[in-house]
C-alpha cells in the first residue's frame, strides 16, 4: 500500500495549480508527513484578504486529499498554514480529526490556537544582571560549525572593543575546552559563583570543565536543565555587552529552558548550504519563533572552499542557506569559508588566530569573521529597538 510521505505531498503539490495559476508547489515551505498525519507550511506573498486566503488553502486541502484518495494513500488529519514573507501565519486550517499532541509533536507542528494561548516563554524569563545582551547561537543539526561560529563571533566582538561572555550551552557535548585551549587551567568557585575563564580577551564557561572529558554526559532532562541554568545564573558574568550562547544541536528541551530562563536579544541560526541542512535549520527557526525568540539571522558556513590555485571552489552548494533565510525573511549575517586554519587553529584551542592574516591562511577569514560580528551587531541593535530594551545613551562631546 502507498504511503504518505514528504514525496508524494510534494509531487501533488508540484501538479497542482494554485488560484495564481501557479504550481502549489512553488509556495511550498516546509512539508512534514508521519502515519497518516500531515502538515505542510506553503509562503503567500501579498495575500491578506480572508477569504482569498481561505480559498487558497481550501485548494491545497483539496489537491492533497483528491491524489490521496486517488492513489488510495492514508490521510487522516492534513494541516495546512499560509505564512508571509516574516514567517507569520496567516491562515491555518485542518481537515479530517484533529491531530492528537503526540501526533503534532512528530510533525513538529503546534496548532496556533493553542500557541496563542499559551504563554510565550519569553514573557517569563528574567535577565542577568550586568549583562546587556544576550544571543543564542543554534543549529538544526550537529557539524555545521555552530561550536566554531559561537566561538569566532565571540572573540570578534571583542576584537571591535565589546566586553564578551561565551557560555558553553552545549551541555550534553561541550566543545569549548579544545577550541578554547582550556585543557590546562582549572575552575574556580569564588563565593558560590563559578569564575569564568579569560581567554582569546572574553570570558568563557563550559560544563566541559567539571566533567571527566572522556565520559559520555548521559543526563536526564531535569539534570540538564540545572547545569544550563546554573553555568547561566551563577556565573561571575561582571559587566558583559554581549553574552552568546552555544546551543546543543536541533530542537531539544535546552532552548526550551533558555527562553523560560533568559531574556534574549535573539538567537543565530547557523547552516551549511545543503539542503538537508537547510530543512533542519527552517526547523530551528520554526522553534526560536515559537519560544518568542527573535532570529537575529543565518550563518552559511563551509559556504565555499579557496584552493592553493587561488580558484573559488563550491563544494556544498554556496548561497543555499543565504537564500533560505530570503525564503524565511530572516536577515543574512554571511558566509564563512572553509579554510583549513579555522579547522586546525579551532583543534589547537587557538581561535585568536584565526583573525591573523599570517596564521589564518590570508585575509578572507578575518575580514568574513569580522563582517559576520559587524552584521550581528546591527541586527542586535534592531532587534532592541523592536523590542523596546534600547537603553538611551548619553554622549557628551
Ligand atoms: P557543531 O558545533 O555544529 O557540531 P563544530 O563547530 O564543532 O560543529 O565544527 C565541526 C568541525 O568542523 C570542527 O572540527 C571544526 O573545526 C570544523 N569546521 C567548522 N567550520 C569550518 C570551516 N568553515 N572550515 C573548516 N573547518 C570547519
Amino acid at each position: 500500500m502507498p504511503t504518505l510521505d514528504k514525496d508524494f505531498i510534494r509531487a501533488t503539490l508540484a501538479g497542482s495549480q494554485g488560484p495564481d495559476n501557479r504550481p502549489l508547489a512553488d509556495h511550498l515551505q516546509w512539508v512534514a508527513a508521519c502515519e497518516s498525519f500531515a502538515s505542510v507550511k506553503l509562503h503567500i506573498a501579498g495575500l491578506t484578504d480572508t477569504e482569498a486566503l481561505d480559498g487558497f488553502a481550501r485548494r491545497v486541502h483539496g489537491a492533497i486529499r483528491a491524489e490521496a484518495a486517488d492513489k488510495g494513500v492514508p490521510l487522516t488529519s492534513l494541516i495546512v498554514e499560509l505564512v508571509d514573507d516574516a514567517g507569520s501565519v496567516l491562515h491555518n486550517s485542518t481537515t479530517g480529526p484533529k491531530p492528537s499532541q503526540s501526533d503534532r509533536e512528530k510533525l513538529g507542528s503546534q496548532e496556533p490556537t493553542q500557541q496563542a494561548q499559551r504563554p510565550r516563554p519569553q514573557e517569563e524569563a528574567g535577565s542577568l544582571p550586568g549583562v546587556d545582551r544576550i544571543i543564542a547561537v543554534g543549529a538544526g543539526k550537529g557539524g555545521v560549525g555552530k561550536s566554531t561560529v559561537s566561538v569566532n563571533l565571540a572573540v570578534a566582538l571583542a576584537k571591535q572593543g565589546h566586553a564578551v561572555g561565551l557560555m558553553d550551552g552545549d551541555i550534553y557535548g561541550p566543545s569549548l575546552p579544545t577550541m578554547l585551549g582550556l585543557g590546562a587551567m582549572d575552575m574556580i568557585i569564588h563565593e558560590r559563583l563559578i569564575e569564568p575563564f579569560f581567554v582569546h580577551g572574553i570570558k568563557a564557561v563550559t560544563i566541559g570543565k567539571m566533567v571527566d572529558p572522556e565520559k559520555p554526559l548521559i543526563w536526564r532532562g531535569p539534570m540538564a536543565h540545572g547545569a544550563f541554568k546554573q553555568l547561566a545564573e551563577q556565573t561571575h558574568w561582571g559587566e558583559l555587552d554581549y553574552l552568546i550562547i552555544d546551543l546543543p544541536p536541533g530542537t531539544g528541551d535546552i532552548p526550551l529552558t533558555m527562553a523560560q530562563t533568559l531574556q534574549l536579544s535573539g538567537a543565530v541560526i547557523v547552516c551549511t548550504p545543503q539542503k538537508v541542512a537547510q530543512d533542519d535549520a527552517v526547523r530551528a527557526a520554526r522553534m526560536f519563533q515559537q519560544l518568542g525568540v527573535d532570529v537575529l539571522g543565518v550563518v552559511e558556513n563551509m559556504s565555499y572552499f579557496i584552493g592553493d590555485d587561488g580558484k573559488t571552489y563550491d563544494i556544498f552548494g554556496r548561497g543555499g542557506a543565504e537564500h533560505m533565510a530570503q525564503r524565511l525573511g530572516l536577515p543574512f549575517l554571511g558566509a564563512i569559508p572553509i579554510n583549513t586554519a579555522l579547522r586546525t587553529n579551532s583543534d589547537a584551542g587557538n581561535p585568536s588566530a584565526n583573525f591573523e592574516p599570517a596564521t589564518a591562511g590570508g585575509d578572507q577569514l578575518p575580514s568574513a569573521l569580522l563582517e559576520l560580528a559587524n552584521n550581528l551587531e546591527s541586527q542586535t541593535a534592531l532587534a532592541s529597538m523592536r523590542q523596546g530594551r534600547t537603553k538611551p545613551k548619553l554622549t557628551i562631546s
